[in-house]
C-alpha cells in the first residue's frame, strides 16, 4: 500500500500538489528556498534549494517561495515547513505578517517558473523539469 502510494505520488505530484503526501514525503515540496538573511541590509543574494552556508558566513535561512514576478523570486522566511501566502491586501507581505524577502535568482544555479513573467507556481528546483503548470523550468545565468 505504501509502495503503491508512492508510485502515485510520484506520477500525479505534478498535477495535485503535495496536499496527498505531507506525511510522507515533506522534503519534495518544490518551493522551499534558502537564502542569505544576514541583516535588514543583506547584499549577499546567496540563495539556492538546500540549507547551507553564505560566503559571508551567515546560514541560509530557510523559507519559501510565494510568488515569481521575472527573474525575482519573493519569499516568505518563517522556515520551508510553512504554507503561508502572499497577503492579498498587502504585496509586500506574507499572510503570515513577516515581510517579503525578494531574492534574484539570476546566476543562482535555480531552477524556476515563470510562466507569464509573474507566476504563482512558486516551483524551485535545482535541476531541470517540467512545473506543475506544464512549463519548463528555467535558469537564469
Ligand atoms: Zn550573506
Ligand atoms: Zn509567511
Ligand atoms: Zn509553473
Amino acid at each position: 500500500m505504501k509502495i503503491y502510494g508512492l508510485l502515485v505520488a510520484a506520477l500525479l505530484m505534478t498535477l495535485v500538489g503535495c496536499a496527498a503526501m505531507d506525511t510522507e514525503a515533506k522534503g519534495d515540496r518544490q518551493d522551499a528556498l534558502y537564502a542569505c538573511d544576514c541583516g535588514p541590509q543583506c547584499k549577499c543574494n546567496t540563495v539556492g534549494t538546500k540549507p547551507g552556508k553564505c560566503a559571508c558566513g551567515a546560514p541560509l535561512k530557510g523559507g519559501h517561495v510565494i510568488k515569481t514576478e521575472g527573474n525575482e523570486a519573493l519569499m516568505c522566511t518563517c522556515g520551508p515547513d510553512c504554507q503561508c501566502k502572499l497577503d492579498p491586501n498587502d504585496p509586500t507581505k506574507c499572510g503570515c505578517g513577516k515581510v517579503v524577502k525578494r531574492v534574484d535568482l539570476k546566476g543562482s544555479g535555480v531552477y524556476f517558473c515563470n510562466c507569464g513573467g509573474s507566476c504563482m507556481c512558486n516551483t524551485v528546483s535545482d535541476k531541470p523539469g517540467e512545473c506543475k503548470c506544464g512549463m519548463q523550468l528555467k535558469k537564469v545565468d
